[in-house]
């Protein structure tokens, strides 16, 4: 069940930050989640709902945003996403179909991939970790972000 310590590390982590800002109702949070991490979103939003009473996030929302990873090439230094190498993708979509073995793995990735700026395989996936990318309250009704 990694979904509910997912939404219970989220939950504290806003209500420290309600705390320290003087915020009483948080009305949105919006997490990034590696679209490899294996998250089932509805579970964490389950977990999330069931955990948030008795905090300032009582009558928050819960929005997952999915991000893809990025990788960076060990040969030139360059720092590139999957969209970066979107036609090397389509190949591979094109032998394995929709569940192309980089979109689970990225760990993969020097196998499949290049460097699209010198071709190298010399390539890592940048380890990436669920963030909190905003955080909207009741009071001003704006978008803030935190890290
Ligand atoms: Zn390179």
């Amino acid at each position: 069940m990694h979904e509910w310590s997912v939404a219970e590390a989220v939950i504290r982590t806003v209500v420290n930050w309600a705390n320290e800002n003087h915020v009483t109702q948080v009305k949105k949070v919006k997490v990034g989640i590696p679209s490899f991490s294996f998250l089932d979103v509805e579970i964490l939003k389950e977990a999330f709902d069931t955990m948030k009473s008795d905090s300032p996030l009582g009558k928050a929302e819960l929005e997952v945003v999915f991000k893809d990873p990025t990788f960076k090439c060990r040969n030139c230094g360059l720092t590139f996403s999957l969209k970066d190498v979107r036609d090397q993708l389509e190949s591979l979509k094109g032998e394995f179909g929709e569940e192309y073995p980089l979109h689970l793995m990225p760990a993969l990735a020097p196998s499949f991939l290049k460097c699209p700026k010198c071709g190298s395989h010399d390539i890592v996936a940048e380890t990436q970790d669920i963030t909190i990318d905003g955080i909207e309250v009741e009071e001003s009704g704006t978008a803030q972000t935190v890290g």
